[in-house]
């Protein structure tokens, strides 16, 4: 390691590992918001507020957190999530002697700072145990604590850079994704856990710092990516290029199609089914779902630059979104159905009672009497139990790594 080395964001270490030329690619671009990230900064901001305050003795309560913050339903949900596997924790642990909320820290190498960040809290509890907790407020879901780098990046410190270090400590992942198949996972590490961690995170720094770092596009990866799609990523744009290619070569290429029958569409589209290896399907898929990641950026840049110049992509217009109709009025609608003909029945079939609606208008109606969300939904589903019908969507596609 070198005197040039640029501190990482213990967030980044997974995108680094996978694509070690992301972290330069990078360098440069403004920092940006969204939407996702505020509703983040406002949970986080008021899971903050919740310990400081009970230390200062100011009120405390839910209903008096979510109006100072002004949190959303799906955001008051999160922050109920999170508050209550945190105190799950803190109760099984014989509550807190000592914590921090939000405090900056970083990890050095020979004098050097290599990662710095802020971590979300970290408690040492009356049974001796120290716990570091990452809340994840997002909807996409991330690697489960023992797998997960930030969590290493968070503990390593703790273990390794302090005269009275201990010997144990427990990492939390609570993630409010509801698609997330755990929500809190929990990892151990020990001593030789977070030298071995301490090692991998040296190896990642190091080859993200280097001029000849390799940027490889995956869909991890370049989701957040400020560089995809963009010159300093031409791997990005590469791959987009090339998928056409790369779905159709190996099968026109195949000694077994004569010429004459490569033009036949479906022929191909089946031969392209047949000769497809288990090994290349998974690598088509993976090409596939990395190119939506950065089709999806390119896309929402096309239609900035074709609003300001209509002709500055050749072969792109922009064409009106689709509308949506609906009528809201629904008693004078039967009556002028009727006029052409519509019996009752045939105007009750076109119409679609909506459960979140039900659910929606039942929890404005009762929330200055403390039911909440998910209550509503319960009591509009136990009311029509009988009536509800479930239908289940097809699976979603997910990679999982080999
Ligand atoms: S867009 Fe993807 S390949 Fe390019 S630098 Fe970012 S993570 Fe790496």
């Amino acid at each position: 390691m070198t005197q040039t080395i640029k501190p990482a964001h213990p967030s980044k270490l997974s995108q680094m590992s996978l694509c070690p030329g992301s972290m330069k690619a990078q360098e440069g671009f403004p920092s940006q918001t969204s939407e996702a990230a505020e509703s983040g900064n406002r949970v986080h901001d008021a899971l903050r507020a919740v310990m400081e305050w009970a230390n200062e003795g100011r009120e405390n309560s839910l209903v008096t957190i979510v109006k100072h913050f002004g949190l959303s339903d799906r955001e008051r949900r999160v922050y109920r999530f999170i508050l209550h596997e945190v105190m799950s924790i803190l109760s099984e642990h014989l509550g807190p002697t000592t914590y921090e909320c939000e405090q900056p820290f970083s990890l050095t190498h020979n004098g050097t700072e290599i990662i710095s960040g802020i971590r979300d809290f970290v408690v040492k509890c009356g049974d001796g145990t120290i716990h570091v907790v990452e809340y994840k407020t997002g909807r996409i879901e991330v690697e489960a604590a023992d797998l997960n780098l930030q969590i290493a990046g968070y503990v390593v410190p703790i273990m390794l850079q302090k005269s009275d270090s201990p010997t144990e400590v427990f990492g939390h992942l609570i993630q409010a994704s509801w698609d997330a198949e755990e929500k809190h996972s929990i990892v151990r590490y020990g001593i030789e856990d977070a030298e071995n961690a301490y090692r991998e995170i040296l190896d990642i720094v190091a080859k993200a710092n280097d001029d000849e770092a390799l940027r490889i596009p995956g869909q991890k990866q370049c989701r957040f990516c400020q560089a995809r799609g963009t010159a300093v990523c031409p791997e990005s744009t590469d791959l987009v290029e090339s998928l056409p290619d790369l779905i159709d070569q190996p099968v026109l290429r195949s000694p077994e199609i004569a010429p004459e029958r490569v033009g036949d569409l479906m022929k191909v589209q089946t031969l392209l089914q047949a000769s497809m290896s288990p090994e290349r399907r998974s690598r088509v898929l993976r090409a596939c779902l990395t190119a939506d990641v950065i089709s999806k950026k390119l896309k929402e840049e096309a239609k900035e630059i074709l609003k300001e110049d209509a002709g500055a992509i050749p072969g792109f217009k922009l064409v009106d979104g689709s509308k949506t109709k609906s009528v809201d009025d629904i008693e004078p609608a039967f009556e002028m159905l009727q006029n052409i003909g519509f019996t009752g029945d045939e105007y009750q079939a076109c119409l679609k009672f909506s459960l979140s609606r039900a659910v929606h208008i039942l929890h404005s109606k009762m929330k200055a009497d403390g039911m909440t969300q998910a209550g509503a939904k319960k009591m509009i589903e136990t009311t029509l139990e009988e009536l509800i019908n479930v239908e289940t969507n097809e699976p979603s596609l997910r990679y999982v790594g080999e």
